[in-house]
């Protein structure tokens, strides 16, 4: 399966996409681990990149999609992929269809993951990463006492991403730019819409649903 997700920064689209590529047996292909991998091997796109996230902006679409395209040309993504984070724009979901028309394939579903804002600033200032392992936690869900990783003692830091400042220059870009392709995938008749205002357990039950997949404990 051929999968998008959608959703504002901390909707907990990469929770639920993370969950689905264990169940499924797919990649689940982020463009932030995607940035961070081009950055630090020095690619000449990781570099673009790089200039524009420091700075809290968007990276623009060529630089992007250049990205994509390499990602899901590797052979693990023939048997499917959960994109997460791409496409943010029309001109990159045209690109992306074109793309994968090319190559005989096309998506499946578009996951729209729907939250409101308050509970969304909400979400992003209190998560924390665990330097080390990379698991996420949320202040307010997790009993965590120190800024210490309960699974393997990692440093846990706050992205420099989920910073208040920074927050806000990202919902007034993701409002601009990706709410467009909410109609775009629901002319294509592509687009699911999946709540999260609860827990994130149930955001995840809750996809399952609207794709027609029986969980593995269902
Ligand atoms: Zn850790």
């Amino acid at each position: 399966m051929n999968l998008i997700f959608l959703g504002a920064p901390g909707a907990g689209k990469g929770t639920a996409a993370t969950k689905l590529s264990g169940l499924l047996g797919i990649p689940h292909i982020s463009t932030g681990e995607i940035f961070r991998n081009n950055i630090s091997t020095g690619t000449e796109l990781g570099k673009l990149a790089e200039q524009y996230i420091s700075k809290g902006s968007l990276v623009p679409d060529d630089v992007t999609i250049g990205m994509v395209k390499a990602r899901l040309s590797e052979a693990d993504c023939a048997g499917g992929f959960i994109l997460d984070g791409f496409p943010r724009t029309l001109k990159q979901a045209a690109a992306l269809d074109e793309y994968l028309e090319s190559e005989g394939r096309k998506i499946d579903r578009v996951v729209d993951i729907v939250l409101s804002e308050a509970k969304l600033v909400e979400r992003l200032t209190n998560r924390r990463i665990c330097a080390v392992c990379k698991l996420s936690y949320n202040l307010k869900v997790h009993d965590i006492n120190d800024s210490v990783c309960p699974a393997c003692g990692g440093a846990l830091i706050m992205r420099d991403d989920d910073k208040e400042e920074v927050i806000a220059a990202r919902m007034a870009a993701y409002h601009k730019d990706t709410e467009p392709l909410i109609d775009y995938y629901v002319g294509k008749r592509k687009l699911v819409r999946v709540n999260s205002e609860e827990v994130v357990s149930d955001t995840f039950a809750n996809v399952l649903a609207a794709l027609g997949i029986k969980g593995a404990d269902q």
